[in-house]
């Protein structure tokens, strides 16, 4: 039996604009991705990986089609619902992890939970606040560096931030948009590693967009993309991976 559908797209299109040319990126990319599994989204770079991954996260819209969070249409849902979404149903991490600078790393994993909250509702709450966010440093290995600033950390150490970070508000779903595409081979099976745990011990349910077989190939499911459509789809853990894109 197959899990519950968490997010789908039905056949989303998108185009950029450039010198008046309608340049299309997304030419009708249908996706699903069930609960409690790990997802990849596989393609070369410019296939379109970024933009479907900003359309799902309502961070875009859609020229055409549509994204349903289970079952129920998020792009075009009014702004509050969409915040919501954002706010609480998922997480995001990218390439660079986007840490804000001048803060430390407990302050960028309290971040999400201040968005949206009035000084004094954040003030009644905030001790709570800050052991959640103290308990999610923790999960990621970094209790010990709750002080430090980015510029203190390592890539590695800076992906866990933002993991923690995405994990504060107890998603459903993590997008992660080539979440080791900046770190080097060892740390990113590190962070893959966190990835997987905290799909199989706590489960998240993750889509995870790269540009590297050997990394969709740990997934559940794969999803190839190809010049702003989908390719493939396939059963990914435990098959020969390597033999199939080969054929
Ligand atoms: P990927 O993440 O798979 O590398 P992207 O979704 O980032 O691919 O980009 C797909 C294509 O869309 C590329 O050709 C890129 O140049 C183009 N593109 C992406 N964002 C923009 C934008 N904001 N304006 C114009 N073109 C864009
Ligand atoms: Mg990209």
């Amino acid at each position: 039996m197959s899990s519950p559908i968490v997010l789908a797209a039905n056949g989303l299109k998108k185009s950029y604009h450039k010198d008046r040319i309608d340049v299309p990126v997304l030419r009708g990319v249908d996706l699903e991705v069930r609960e409690g599994e790990v997802t990849a989204l596989v393609g070369r770079s410019g296939s379109g990986k970024s933009t479907l991954m900003h359309l799902l996260a309502t961070l875009d819209r859609p020229d055409e089609g549509e994204v349903l969070f289970r079952g129920t249409r998020i792009d075009n849902a009014p702004r509050a619902t969409r915040d919501r979404y954002r706010n609480r149903d998922i997480g995001v991490i990218f390439q660079f992890y986007f840490l804000l600078p001048e803060l430390s790393a407990i302050e960028n994993v309290l971040a999400p939970a201040m968005i949206g909250k009035s000084v004094w509702s954040y003030l009644k709450s905030r001790n709570e606040y800050r052991r959640r966010a103290e308990a999610m440093l923790d999960r990621v290995g970094l209790l010990h560096r709750a002080k430090h600033r980015p510029s203190e950390m390592s890539g590695g150490e800076m992906q866990r931030v933002a993991i923690a970070r995405a994990l504060m508000t107890d998603p459903t779903l993590l997008l992660a948009d080539e979440p080791t595409g900046n770190l080097d081979t060892e740390t990113g099976k590190e962070i893959l590693q966190l990835l997987t745990e905290l799909n199989q011990n706590d489960s998240l349910t993750i889509l995870m967009i790269t540009h590297d077989d050997e990394i969709a190939a740990g997934a559940d499911v794969l999803w190839r993309m190809k010049d702003g459509l989908i390719e493939t789809q396939q059963s990914a853990r435990n098959e020969p991976l390597l033999a199939t894109s080969a054929a």
